[in-house]
């Protein structure tokens, strides 16, 4: 994902990650403030996704194979669904709210990349996003459509997307710099890591 102010490793908690811990307040994880970039140089250890190859056909197919499986998610046991399995972990119904707005935030630098000359994006906390939307009091039936509208969405422009375009470039306020295609392989690892967090348990 995007916007790294910690450095390049394995998934590991940040430092605020465990400040969150400390406190009533929601959020843990999977925050944007981490450098997944190593993703597009091999496998995830984790979730096992191999995405460094993939071409944006293929990555297109794969969010909306991943938003039915947050579909099966959010229709599970309620309780279930809004659940942390431990205090700093998000429930699954959190982690769609996430993986939602992952979508939809992608799409938006994607359409950055698409019409201005190597934008730098903007920032985003994704802690700071789930306790400003209540992500917890979430309704998992509006998620579950939400999440696919936005996943679809994403994998149109991904399918649009033309030879000259995949070459565009785009920079994270930490200085990575992606292509549309290392961008879009970097995209879809978020949400195949998340559905493999939640269906994990
Ligand atoms: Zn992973």
């Amino acid at each position: 994902m995007a916007n790294g102010d910690c450095e390049t490793r394995l998934p590991a908690p940040c430092p605020s990650d465990e400040l969150h811990a400390m406190t009533d307040a929601p959020p843990p994880a999977e925050a944007d403030d981490k450098d997944w970039t190593w993703v597009l140089e091999r496998p995830c250890p984790e979730c096992g996704a191999e995405v460094g190859d993939m071409g944006v056909a293929d990555i297109a197919a794969a969010n909306r194979q991943n938003a039915a499986g947050w579909t099966e998610v959010l229709a599970g046991d309620g309780e279930w669904v809004r659940t942390r399995p431990a205090p700093e972990t998000w429930s699954p119904l959190e982690y769609a709210c996430h993986v939602r707005d992952v979508f939809r935030l992608f799409s938006e630098r994607l359409d950055l990349m698409l019409s201005e000359d190597d934008p730098e994006f903007a920032n985003w906390n994704p802690n700071i996003t789930a306790e400003a939307e209540r992500y917890d009091l979430a309704d998992p039936a509006l998620v579950s459509a939400e999440l696919v509208e936005a996943a679809s969405a994403i994998a149109d422009a991904f399918e649009q997307l033309s030879v000259d375009q995949l070459a565009r470039t785009g920079r994270r306020s930490d200085g990575a710099s992606f292509t549309v295609q290392s961008f879009a392989r970097y995209e879809i690892h978020d949400p195949i890591h998340h559905l493999w967090d939640v269906t994990k348990r």
